[in-house]
């Protein structure tokens, strides 16, 4: 399952601004007592409140209940759901997906949900976000809004693979793993390439392959609703979560590198010259 990142996260902001703006938080309720990552003012503060904005600041979504800012990190397996029209009992705390459900004057209403058991939705209630948000106040500038010339700086003075530079989100905000494949493919560069070895044109290239990329999928995904996000995004991968498949630009299959705990896709026809790249865990097991 393809965690959000810029493109689902702006697209559910988006969502947001159509269906809740306007609308006045009437109740909240907490399901998942340990995503909830704040106390004061407390989640009871929304209610009452009309819902006044909502914005996306990397990967979090601020939805601004009259000043009162319920930000939302939702992590690899976390969603929002939109239902129009909510159950009204209290959901029971701790079973299931359903970590906190927000009620609307009309009926309708929202539920933040997390499949499986590792448990990284957060959600915070807070007066201001960059300031109040760690994970805000450390976001390097966002993909879509850097310019060529900083980013091509931010690049330069990095250490380390091209892959993780651009999903650290303290030097650029937004990108993800699945993106970050992406952008790579695009680029036809390698994800172990050294960000601060790239040449001028290869920086140029990176630089317009993830403006190209999360365009591409916002324009993609804005205005489809909420439910529709994350099949939009699958269906239209290039080698991210398609090991095995060919690539759809020269045929070679698509490769995986494997690491604890996450692995990334490429071609390696277009990105590493033909040559795969060492499994680092395959080559750890055989040692
Ligand atoms: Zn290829």
């Amino acid at each position: 399952m393809p965690m959000p990142e810029l493109p689902e996260v702006e697209a559910l902001a988006a969502f947001l601004r159509e269906n809740a703006v306007g609308k006045v938080v009437t109740r909240v309720d907490l399901a998942g007592i340990q995503s909830l990552k704040t106390f004061d003012p407390p989640l009871s503060s929304l209610a009452g409140l009309e819902v006044t904005g909502a914005s996306r600041t990397g990967k979090f979504l601020d939805l601004d209940v009259s000043g009162i800012h319920l930000v939302v990190h939702l992590a690899r397996a976390g969603w929002l759901h939109w239902r129009a029209e909510l159950p009204t009992a209290p959901p029971k705390p701790g079973k299931g997906p359903l970590a906190v459900r927000v009620h609307l004057d009309d009926g309708a209403g929202f539920d933040l949900t997390e499949q499986g058991t590792r448990k990284g939705l957060a959600v915070y209630v807070v007066r201001s976000p960059s300031s109040e948000v760690p994970g805000i106040a450390r976001l390097g500038p966002d993909a879509l809004a850097v310019d060529a010339e900083a980013f091509a700086a931010l690049m330069k003075g990095r250490k380390g693979q091209l892959k993780g530079a651009l999903t650290d989100q303290t030097l650029v905000s937004g990108i993800g793993n699945a993106y970050s494949d992406e952008i790579l493919h695009v680029a036809k560069l390698s994800p172990f390439k050294g960000a601060d070895k790239l040449t001028d044109d290869e920086v140029l290239r990176l630089y317009d392959a993830v403006r190209t990329t999360l365009t591409d999928a916002l324009e993609r995904q804005v205005g489809q609703q909420a439910a529709k996000l994350k099949g939009e995004k699958r269906a239209n991968l290039r080698v991210h979560a398609r090991t095995g498949l060919p690539c759809p630009v020269c045929g070679d299959t698509v490769r995986e590198v494997s690491f604890a705990d996450t692995s990334l896709q490429y071609c390696p026809t277009c990105q590493t010259g033909g040559k795969p790249l060492a499994d680092r865990r395959m080559s750890k097991l055989l040692r």
